[in-house]
């Protein structure tokens, strides 16, 4: 990206000589500071065109200039040379169910039809153990093939599936958040639980899982119809006993939703107001789509610090409606990408920004492609309040991290080569681009994509993705 417009890289910071384990990755490094907005802030980004990211013991050391960081690095530790590709923090996806894999690009129908249709008989397979940590390796091999390395995950109502999920993230040393499905009516008996026992599962399962290695617990009432009112009670006391752990639901997704939701809680001001009501609305909460709220209840949300995860994909799969981009930031709600699989349609962060893209454009708005990286990256790490940790790039944060092939198509080169500044490159990373541009996705500074994976992509690209591993030892000159 030689001739995008670069913001002060500042100053780079001296790689410490003491650690065993280091590594150096030489390519375009791209990281968020804030959220750029529709103007491209300046000072919002920092790109640095012969950037070197210094990764020690699985955690960023250093970032900063090339030419400045490699003299200070010790002999003989291997600097990865990336070429013109770009680094960026790994994606960050704010809403994905990992039961519904095997249902992507099924239905054709609406939300409430395609749940009964589709969904429910799918997720009766997860009382399966084996089952269940099968699709949780196809899952999370699928996530990190695109670049995902962080993800707010729907498991099933059965504790299987939650175990099996953590069991394999916890094996794979990815940062998750995931949670037990609460459904007490609404839906097929042999999926239900009940007030007491899905209680007293999310309880057991916190005690187990949260805050072991990098994982996350997030208390999961699916929706408001498919909870009663004192299972929603119990989550919240849930909720208040355990304050550092994630909430996760769905809210006004589609019209036919909300009117039953008003149907089955009278009382309540609004579909939001149920979840408010049962101490659900706080701090770490997310609540996918919010497409059809209104303005108190975007500032309802905002004011008690709740996220709202717009997943576009999901939204024109199901014919749900448009986010509105304009409204949410008008209220100080702070919102992420998600990509809603299996109701939505891609596991790739890039597809998703394509299509949030459109979504933007249909509602006369505009989701600028600087601001789309910075809410797949930053901006997802702050929804979450994970930014201390991921997201970004400083010294101390985890080495999670994507390395992007701007020739990873014919296509996407030509294109690429013919744009002009960082916004136009980015733009069609995100509209042209998938997996095929995910050359490499880093864990802790560990490598997760196989040779094998690389040299399925074909042509330049493997030949490139083979280039990026060959590793080498820089000779250090001493200190100018
Ligand atoms: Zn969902």
């Amino acid at each position: 990206m030689t001739s995008a417009p670069s913001c002060s890289p500042g100053s780079p910071v001296a790689a410490r000589t003491d650690s065993p384990q280091v590594s150096a990755h030489r390519g375009t490094i791209l990281h968020f500071l804030s959220d750029p907005g529709d103007s491209a802030a300046a000072g919002s980004y920092e790109l640095i065109e012969d950037g070197l990211l210094v990764v020690a013991n699985g955690r960023i050391d250093a970032v900063g200039p090339a030419q400045a960081l490699l003299p200070t690095l010790p002999a003989g530790i291997p600097v990865i040379e990336h070429g013109d590709s770009l680094l960026m923090p790994g994606f960050i996806d704010t809403h994905i169910h990992y039961v519904q894999t095997d249902v992507i690009a099924s239905g054709g129908r609406q939300l409430l039809d395609w749940l009964e249709d589709y969904t429910f008989p799918e997720e009766r397979r997860f009382a399966d153990a084996a089952h269940a940590a099968s699709v949780a390796e196809f899952f999370l091999d699928e996530l990190l093939r695109n670049g995902t390395t962080t993800a707010l995950v729907f498991c099933s109502v059965h504790e299987t599936s939650v175990n099996a999920f953590f069991e394999v993230a916890e094996r794979r040393g990815v940062r998750m958040i995931a949670g037990k499905v609460l459904m007490d009516r609404n839906c097929p008996p042999d999926l239900r639980d009940t007030p007491e026992t899905g209680e007293r599962a999310s309880r057991e399962l916190i005690e187990r899982w949260h805050g072991r290695a990098r994982l996350h617990y997030a208390i999961t009432p699916r929706f408001a119809p498919t909870s009663s009112d004192e299972q929603l009670q119990g989550a919240g006391r849930l909720a208040r006993a355990f304050p550092d752990v994630f909430i996760q639901s769905h809210l006004a997704e589609n019209h036919a939703e909300i009117k039953w939701v008003g149907e089955l809680f009278p009382e309540a001001r609004s579909y939001l107001d149920v979840y408010d009501r049962a101490g659900l609305v706080r701090d770490r909460s997310v609540f996918a789509h919010c497409i059809h709220l209104n303005s108190t209840d975007r500032t309802r949300m905002a004011h008690a610090h709740a996220a709202a995860s717009f997943c576009p994909t999901s939204n024109l799969y199901l014919g749900s409606g448009l986010f509105d981009i304009a409204a949410t930031d008008a209220a100080g709600l702070r919102f992420a990408l998600g990509t809603d699989v299996g109701g939505g349609t891609s596991f790739s962060m890039l597809r998703t920004l394509a299509d949030g893209y459109k979504v933007a454009q249909m509602g006369l708005q505009r989701l600028s492609p600087l601001r789309a990286f910075y809410l797949a990256t930053l901006g997802g790490a702050r929804a979450l309040k994970l930014d201390d940790r991921i997201g970004r790039f400083a010294r101390g944060t985890e080495a999670d991290f994507v390395v992007l092939d701007l020739r990873a198509t014919p296509l996407v080169a030509r294109r690429i080569e013919q744009s002009r500044t960082l916004e136009e490159k980015l733009l069609v990373l995100m509209t042209l681009g998938d997996e095929r541009v995910v050359a490499q996705t880093y864990v802790m500074g560990q490598a997760t994509r196989h040779a094998v994976d690389a040299g399925a992509l074909g042509g330049a690209s493997a030949n490139r993705a083979q280039s990026l591993h060959r590793s080498h030892a820089v000779s250090p000159q001493r200190h100018p």
